[in-house]
């Protein structure tokens, strides 16, 4: 990631771009297995098709001088076409999604990947003949979101709702999953799947003759997920010595490094650790061997353990002499002596392990800074403390502005608010009160200062 000189902005570098394209790899698969199909719209709407949907639009600002605007996302572009496409119950379901960038100019606060004002994203858009064909798709993506953050990202999230405030303002629901970053003590809204409901239907005149003849409005989601996910995984899993890469996502999996000895034939070396990264690359493990000979072998160790490749490989002359390479694990420090007999399956199984580890250290960081309570002072406490909250709510849209405006400080640069109402919720009992209205709580819910 590099800094670009319009505020907000930021240059993607090959490692960025090659992590995305592993994402963009995963989540594909995953979609085409449920029919849907890949298109690209123009990233230019006109003012006709923007007006038909002000809400939604409000506080993105997008415009240009020409009065032609750019997508701060697409549904104003894409469902005008919906409604030509759409006539029978035969068209039904349209399943699309394009891998596009899009601008957004509201905020002040950009962060790195975060909150930056042009981003690369997915953006899903389909219509539905019933309400639970769509319900059942917002959560099978939902799902794959969860996947794309645990298995392949290594950050541990939780499924959830949307509260009314904070769901996408022109649709029915929002569910979404969420990551903790412990060290900053914020949550951070890692992807969104919306039922849109029938509301953009009816802006936009999608309807559809079923089969007994009638016509009916269709039923419509949109989900995103955004490079943002790469911020969230190098905040989860950096450390003192730089970035620490998920073995599945890293653009470089094994580096193999010469460890020449004065008076020793350096020429072999080198070529052991050619020898060593072909046999890797052949097994498709992503491999680079570092011949560079004007940095010394120290110098390289801390190159690499701060670019965050998983493994690193050492050969030295005693190791070429046993016919072994020393090994040493990026998350965990922990070294080892390898035979280069069967040195592939080793590998593998060290990264497979690698992966895990990262997942389940995430994991035990944001448990040990998750925190239930039942009062405002206790509720209070805990996010002073930097925690993740888990709180009975009465699910009151005015509770939660209040809220907000309590925790307003002058040291803490966000207020609190509700990151989501997880799925899967803990036991209410009768007689619970809500933490912060003393109302009966409705749910369970997670609060937290958020990015
Ligand atoms: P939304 O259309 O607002 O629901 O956004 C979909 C997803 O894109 C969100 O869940 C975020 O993870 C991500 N996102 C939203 N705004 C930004 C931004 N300014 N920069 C990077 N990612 C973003």
């Amino acid at each position: 990631m590099g800094h670009y000189d319009i505020s907000g902005c930021y240059i993607l570098n090959p490692s960025a771009m090659k992590v995305w394209k592993l994402i963009r790899a995963f989540f594909d698969a995953e979609i085409e297995k449920m029919d849907v199909e890949e298109y690209c719209f123009p990233m230019f709407v006109s003012p006709a098709c923007l007006e038909k949907e002000k809400d939604h639009i409000e506080g993105f600002s997008p415009e240009l001088p020409t009065q032609i605007a750019i997508r701060p996302t697409s549904e104003t572009a894409i469902y005008p076409y919906f409604s030509k496409w759409i006539r029978g119950h035969r068209d039904l379901p349209l399943k699309l999604n394009q891998w596009v960038n899009v601008v957004r100019w509201e905020f002040s606060d950009p962060v790195p990947f975060i909150r930056s004002r042009e981003f690369l994203w997915q953006e899903g858009h389909t219509a539905f003949a019933t309400k639970s064909e769509a319900d059942k798709e917002v959560f099978d993506i939902l799902q794959i979101y969860s996947d794309v953050y645990e298995k392949l990202l290594a950050v541990p999230v939780i499924k959830g709702m949307k509260s009314e405030n904070e769901k996408f303002a022109g649709g029915l629901y929002t569910s979404s999953v969420e990551a903790f970053i412990p060290a900053a003590g914020r949550g951070v809204q890692a992807a969104t799947s919306h039922c849109l409901g029938q509301n953009f239907a009816k802006m936009f005149d999608i309807s559809f003759e079923d089969k007994e003849g009638h016509r009916s409005l269709v039923w419509q989601n949109s989900w995103g997920l955004s490079t943002r996910s790469i911020g969230v995984m190098i905040m989860t899993h950096g450390d003192d010595k730089g970035l620490v890469f998920p073995p599945l996502v890293a653009p470089v999996q094994v580096v193999v490094i010469p460890v020449p000895f004065s008076g020793v034939d350096t020429k072999i070396i080198y070529e052991a650790c050619e020898a060593v990264k072909s046999t890797l690359l052949e097994a498709g493990i992503r491999a680079k061997a570092d011949t560079r000979d004007n940095y010394a072998c120290g110098w390289k160790y801390s190159d690499w353990e701060q670019k965050g490749v998983p493994l690193r490989i050492e050969i030295g002359p005693r190791d070429l002499a046993k016919n072994q390479v020393r090994i040493v694990r990026r998350d965990n420090g922990a070294k080892a002596d390898l035979s280069r007999e069967g040195l592939i399956e080793q590998v593998k199984d060290l990264l497979g392990k690698i992966q895990e580890n990262l997942f389940d250290a995430a994991k035990r960081k944001v448990d040990a800074c998750t925190q239930k309570v039942e009062t405002w002072d206790d509720f209070m406490e805990a996010l002073n403390q930097k925690k993740l909250i888990l709180a009975p709510w009465c699910d009151e849209v005015e509770v939660e502005r209040l809220v907000k405006e309590h925790t307003k400080t002058e040291t803490a640069a966000a207020t609190a608010k509700t990151l989501c109402t997880p799925l899967e919720q803990p036991e209410l009992n009768e007689g619970t009160l809500c933490f912060a209205s003393g109302k009966p709580a409705k749910k369970w819910s997670y609060w937290g200062r958020s990015y």
